[in-house]
This record gives C-alpha cells, sequence and structure tokens, in this order.
C-alpha cells in the first residue's frame, strides 16, 4: 500500500476535546490510518506541519445548490402575504430557469465557499431533474452530473440525493405547472442514486442516498417503496418534515396526525433516516424519535430567513438525540454561524443564557454544538465522517488564528470565539479524503451565471423580490 499523507497539528479536535502534537496519518483509502495525540519530534520528523488548529471537516447535511442564485435577492416586501409560500414563489423562478451550465457554475462557486468556511461534505437535495418545459432531459443525470462535477471541481465531498417528487400538497393528484421539473417516481430518483453510486472513486468522497421531498409531495405508497429500496441498498434517506406550521396542520386535517407522528407509524425509521428541519416536533414526537435513532438535519440561518419557528433544542439535546446542520437555501455559508443562530434563537425565546450547554449537562457551548453537529454528519452523508480517529475519512479544517476575531484567545477557548466572536475567522489549510482542495474561489463564472438569470444592461429583468 502507498504510504500515505502525513500532517502534524500542534492542537487537533480529537474526541471532543483539543488535543496537543497529534500525528494525522491518512491512507490512500482517503480515510486516517493513524490519529495520534502526543507524539514525539521524531515521529513527525516526516509529516507536513499546519500552520494552526486542526478542526475535523464538518459535513453541511442540507443543500439546494440553486437556490444560492437567490441569497439576499428575496429580502423586498411585495406588499402581499410575506412568508414561507410567498419566498417559495420567488424562489421557482430560479428553479424554473436555471440550465445545468448554470448550475454547475453557480454550485461550484458554492462549493468553494462552504470549503472555505470549514465544511468537507455536503448532501446534496436535488429535485431539478427535468428539463425547463418539464421534458426530461435525454440524459435523466444531466442535472445530477452538473451537481457531481461542481463538487469534483471545488473538492468538497458529496452525497447527491436525487429526491423524490410527485404531487403539489396532500391529496393533489399531481404537481402545480411551475414544479413540472420536479416531475419523478420513486424508480427514477433510485436509478440516479445508483448511477451515481458507481461512479464513486476509491476515496470515499461521492455517494448517493435519496430523499423524499414531504408529506405533501409524496404519497404514502410511493414513499414506503422508495424508502424500502433505499433501505436494501444501504443509502440514507432524507425528508424534510414539519418545517411549518400550515404542513402540520395540513397533515392533521390529511390524516389526523402530526407529519412526525405519522411517518413514526408508517415508515420503518432508523439511523438512515435524517428528518430535515423538524422545527414543529412535539416532545412526545421527539421521545419516538429518539428511540428510531434517526437524526435531525438543522437548518438555523433557513429556518430564522424564512420565518419558520423555534426548534425545541434543549429537549432534543438532553435526549442526546442526533442531529447535523444544513445550510439549506445558503443565506449563510458559515457553519460558525449557523451554531450561533441556533443557540442564539434559544436565547431569544428562552431568556437564558448558554441554553445548549446546560441542556447536555457540559460546560461549553461552542463544544456541545460542534460535537453534536459533527457526530449527526456521518448519518446525513451516508459515510464515516465523525471526526479526527481512525477509520473516518481524512478530512480536517486549519483554523486561521491570524484572524481580527480570535486575537489572543487562549487556545482553551478557540471554539467558543469561532462561534460567538464574529465576524468568522476563515479557514487555513484543508484536506477532504486525504487530498487537499486549492481553496480559492473563482467568482467568474458565478457572475456570469447571476448576470444571465437575473440581469440585463445591469437591472433585474426578472422580478423575485
Ligand atoms: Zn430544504
Amino acid at each position: 500500500m502507498r504510504e500515505g499523507r502525513r500532517w502534524f497539528a500542534p492542537l487537533a479536535w480529537v474526541n471532543g476535546a483539543w488535543a496537543r502534537d497529534v500525528l494525522l496519518v491518512a491512507g490512500d483509502d482517503g480515510r486516517w490510518s493513524e490519529v495520534r495525540a502526543g507524539c514525539t519530534a521524531q515521529e513527525r520528523q516526516d509529516a507536513q506541519a499546519l500552520a494552526g488548529p486542526a478542526l475535523p471537516g464538518l459535513v453541511n447535511g442540507h443543500s439546494h445548490a440553486f437556490q444560492r442564485a437567490i441569497a439576499g435577492l428575496t429580502e423586498r416586501s411585495a406588499q402581499g402575504r410575506e412568508d414561507f409560500w410567498s419566498w417559495r414563489d420567488r424562489m421557482y423562478a430560479a428553479a424554473l430557469r436555471i440550465t445545468p451550465e448554470q448550475l454547475e457554475a453557480i454550485a461550484t462557486f458554492l462549493y468553494a465557499e462552504l470549503l472555505q468556511a470549514g465544511y468537507t461534505h455536503v448532501c446534496e437535495f436535488h429535485y431539478l431533474h427535468n428539463d425547463v418545459d418539464g421534458k426530461p432531459y435525454a440524459d435523466p443525470l444531466e442535472m445530477s452530473l452538473a451537481l457531481v462535477r461542481a463538487a469534483q471541481a471545488a473538492g468538497i465531498g458529496l452525497t447527491l440525493l436525487p429526491t423524490l417528487y410527485m404531487r403539489s400538497g396532500f391529496g393533489a393528484k399531481g404537481l402545480r405547472e411551475d414544479q413540472r421539473r420536479f416531475a419523478s417516481t420513486p424508480a427514477s430518483v433510485l436509478r440516479i442514486a445508483e448511477a451515481v453510486r458507481k461512479l464513486a472513486p476509491a476515496d470515499g468522497t461521492l455517494t448517493a442516498g435519496i430523499a423524499l421531498h414531504s408529506l405533501r409531495a409524496v404519497d404514502p405508497g410511493a414513499l414506503q417503496e422508495a424508502a424500502q429500496a433505499a433501505h436494501a441498498a444501504g443509502m440514507p434517506v432524507h425528508i424534510h418534515i414539519s418545517e411549518q406550521q400550515q404542513e402540520v396542520d395540513d397533515c392533521l386535517r390529511e390524516h389526523g396526525q402530526r407529519p412526525i407522528e405519522w411517518l413514526l407509524q408508517n415508515a420503518k425509521l432508523d439511523a438512515r433516516w435524517n428528518l430535515v428541519h423538524a422545527t414543529h416536533a412535539s416532545r412526545e414526537e421527539m421521545d419516538a424519535l429518539q428511540r428510531t435513532g434517526a437524526s435531525i438535519v438543522l437548518c438555523p440561518s433557513t429556518e430564522a430567513n424564512l420565518g419558520d419557528g423555534v426548534f425545541d433544542l434543549p429537549h432534543w439535546l438532553a435526549l442526546r438525540g442526533a442531529w447535523s446542520i444544513g445550510s439549506d437555501s445558503h443565506v449563510t455559508r458559515r457553519w460558525t454561524e449557523e451554531l450561533r443562530l441556533l443557540e442564539y434563537s434559544q436565547r431569544f425565546a428562552l431568556r437564558q443564557r448558554n441554553v445548549s450547554a446546560r441542556a447536555a449537562g457540559q460546560e461549553s457551548t461552542a463544544g456541545v454544538l460542534f460535537e453534536r453537529a459533527l457526530a449527526g454528519g456521518s448519518a446525513a452523508a451516508g459515510l464515516p465522517l465523525a471526526g479526527l480517529a481512525a477509520g473516518q475519512r481524512a478530512d480536517f479544517s486549519v483554523v486561521d488564528t491570524t484572524a481580527y476575531a480570535l486575537a489572543g484567545v487562549p487556545s482553551s477557548h478557540l471554539l467558543d470565539a469561532l462561534v460567538f466572536s464574529s465576524p468568522d475567522a476563515g479557514c487555513g489549510a484543508m484536506a477532504v479524503g486525504g487530498a487537499s482542495p486549492s481553496l480559492t474561489v473563482e467568482a467568474a463564472q458565478f457572475v456570469k451565471a447571476m448576470h444571465a438569470l437575473w440581469l440585463s444592461h445591469g437591472r433585474m429583468h426578472v422580478s423575485i423580490k
């Protein structure tokens, strides 16, 4: 076996705490073959010294890459209803127009931004399957492969989640005209997932699972069919659930049960399941969900931006429920900001401080948030991504301790300052599957795609305000 890459970190986050003098050795399967704290000068002499503290790479558990194209462009009042559903109509302006080339340019830029912020893997909840007129592309993988190429160009790991989307709401017969690009069947999304899994390189940086868009968009029979097939293939399953109160009310009207309550009874939930948002989960639903081993994917910046509501984080933390974070609509691309917002939403609501640390019975708020988000990433990705430990994928990011935000901060409080002392510090260097991505963010193709989508002669030609 070829000698893997070796790094030396003066400080590294190992097993939930900072460890000193850590030797990191990656094998050519893209995983850590050795992670050892307290190594001697002799043991590390042939290792590449890192310029700062090394953190494990974090999984971004929920992304719709194309929505990067509307970040910052939906913040003007249209004088009518202003809520999730009116935002969704504006979001469809991007969904209906974007070409495979534009998607690739936007996703490449986005994924480079995510890498720079310390994410090393992204789970892409992908439902733009068809051409702009709603007809299938000649190659059913056209849009999926644009995302795969984008991830590979940026150097980030990818779990593609081709998404089943069949109807416009509970009990509806089919899709709305403006949802024509989402049309799919259990067989079509499973075919895409299988095809992408066949492309996976040996370093473990690409895989696929499936997503079920939501209970409103997938009928019960199709949900069970797709989930069972994914389960048989050992793939992760993601679903949007309980994000909006209206969805909870519609589900109660249709099924006489709350969304998670219904899912618990009608799907075989286990550790492969990832419930995205779960904002309105009741304590009873959380108690039952935790017993299945399923994870929740929290998307704090998007949930704030869309006015979704506040998740009962203290209860889920006290249960030791599994969760990861996602940047979803990408109004921010930094995990530090997601974790800060997650804690601050609780402080606003409860008028207390250090809510997450207290709920978990630990000392450091940032430590609890980071450790739990890290632990949940593997389930979201369907890959071993749980930190700096032998057998996990060889990912890390190096904290830029020369950043103003971290000036004078003792190493014991580095993580606290990273999360709670903005503006955020950047990332110095990183590894993904034992390889080092370039960390340059090239904006030209992104800007060109944005202009083609929205601008002519410097002015907006499509109204998505
Ligand atoms: Zn989403």
